[in-house]
């Protein structure tokens, strides 16, 4: 019997004078593994891409604020509060169908009528601010700014000012006054 200086030595030997039991006994076992390693992966990937079967009930508030209400949801949070808009002591009017699409559907923070009443009507409880509500109607406000309303700007909250508005939690009942002196 021949004698090889090493293992690779041998596996040369092998892979020239023995092809097919080179072939069995290196090849054919990896390509077997390989095999059952696509064969699995092609049963058991959609499984894994979807680890969550289950539904999650939770939506954060960003889903919220940019979803409509298809109407067959339940509306476990529905409160009210109201904003008037002051420009040198004249009402400025807060718009009705604030957050309402053309078709109806309504987003979680909306207006229906002119009444500045703001309603928030949600499937989950959270706490909505009238940066939120300012947000759905596309208004901006600053100490010197409430849209194109320049001067000094103060806010009110059931009549005690507040210093940032963006972040007045919207409660039932609440009388929020936004009052811009532009002289
Ligand atoms: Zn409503
Ligand atoms: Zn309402």
């Amino acid at each position: 019997m021949k004698k090889f200086e090493s293992e690779s030595a041998l596996k040369f030997h092998i892979k020239a004078k023995h092809r097919s039991y080179y072939f069995g006994r290196f090849v054919a076992p990896w390509i077997a593994l390989i095999a059952v390693f696509l064969i699995t992966g092609v049963y058991v990937a959609p499984y894994v891409a979807q680890p969550q079967q289950t539904q999650t009930t939770t939506l954060d508030k960003n889903s919220l604020l940019n979803m409509y209400l298809k109407g067959n949801e339940q509306v476990s949070m529905h409160i009210h509060a109201s904003l008037r808009v002051l420009v040198d002591g004249e009402e400025i009017k807060v718009p009705a169908n604030i957050g309402i699409a053309a078709d109806g559907r309504m987003r979680v923070i909306h207006t229906h009528d002119e009444t500045g009443l703001i309603h928030v009507e949600s499937p989950v409880w959270m706490d909505f601010t009238l940066g939120d509500f300012l947000a759905i109607w596309g208004k901006t406000i600053s100490d010197e700014c409430f849209d194109n309303y320049c001067g000094k700007v103060r806010v009110t909250v059931n009549a005690a000012e507040v210093k940032d508005p963006l972040n007045i939690i919207l409660r039932d009942g609440d009388e929020i006054i936004i009052a811009i002196s532009t002289k």
